[in-house]
């Protein structure tokens, strides 16, 4: 008889968050690490640890939801843009230290599989994901399945030399680059000074300042140019953004967006489509590590 729960590891840049995670998403218990520092020993030394605070005898697998472009069928790590991580078996360093099986999957993926199974596209056949967070990720259910390629929708060109990329990226122009959190937090600070943030940006609008309003509403155009040429592609039943920034904007950007995508999206893709918030919030990378982690523990890895 196999173990009922799991634990869902979510890799950040700057956090490693592991959870206890049951079928159902619901998270039994959290370990937090803030701050793991920069060096792949460092990184790894706070995984293990935030696993070896969670681990019981009722658990039965591990999965991990990271910020990289991973090997696919294998989950190894090839190359992160906020990591210490390099061509690395993150898999196979989880399971000769727990000896359980485990799954890896890149963490936009993850929060995808999430939204899907358990989320705003519960039901759906087929979804794109955006994440609007410190870079963008992205992920995309086609015919019932989660694809398991890069999907790295934050890396996709839409204004033609453009301002230049975060991190690793040496592209112009990408999304990341126009609509993330990060850039809101630079579109505030040209606004106010040094001190403010995309939050400050989403605060004023939200009370009526119209330069914070032009801006959401330009960022909003930029994820809208995105998602119609998305459309374009996969024509999928619908669109869902998350992230920390994308859910604390809201419609400030999901509207602008929806004009956006619609003025790009051939017919009838352009009257029908659909761009809804995320709904598992915050949680939403945890649970979906929780959920790679049951893919491991049912034999999918
Ligand atoms: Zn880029």
């Amino acid at each position: 008889m196999s173990a009922p729960l799991v634990i869902g590891v979510d890799v950040g840049g700057t956090k490693i968050l592991s959870g206890v995670v049951d079928r159902e998403g619901t998270v039994l218990a959290q370990s937090l690490i803030e701050s793991p520092g920069s060096s792949e020993e460092d990184v790894l030394q706070a995984i293990d640890a935030t696993v070896a605070d969670c681990l019981d005898e009722r658990i039965g697998a591990i999965g991990f939801g990271v910020p990289a472009n991973l090997e696919r069928g294998t989950g190894r790590v090839l190359r992160a843009t906020n990591l210490p991580f390099d061509d690395f078996d993150l898999a196979g360093h989880a399971r000769a230290r727990f000896g359980l099986p485990v799954g890896v999957e890149n963490d936009a993926n993850a929060t995808t599989l999430a939204e899907w199974k358990l989320g705003a596209g519960r039901g759906a056949s087929s979804l794109v994901m955006l994440t609007l967070g410190t870079g963008i990720g992205g992920g995309i259910v086609l015919d019932d399945r989660l694809y398991r390629g890069w999907a790295e929708i934050g890396h996709i060109v839409v204004q033609a030399d453009g301002p230049p990329c975060q991190g690793n990226c040496h592209g112009r122009g990408h999304l990341e680059a126009l609509a993330s959190g990060t850039a809101a937090d630079g579109a505030a600070q040209e606004l106010w000074g040094e001190g403010a943030d995309a939050r400050v940006l989403v605060e004023r609008a939200r009370s009526g300042d119209e330069a914070a309003c032009a801006w959401l509403d330009e960022i909003g155009g930029f994820v809208g140019a995105a998602i119609g040429s998305l459309a374009n592609l996969f024509d999928p039943e619908l669109f869902v953004i998350g992230g920390g920034f994308g859910i604390a904007a809201g419609a400030l950007v999901l509207e602008p967006a929806q004009e956006a995508a619609r003025r790009e999206a051939l017919a009838p893709a352009d009257k029908r489509l659909r761009i809804v918030p995320a709904e598992l919030g915050a949680e939403a990378g945890l649970v979906g590590a929780g959920l790679v982690g049951f893919e491991a523990l049912d034999g999918a890895w």
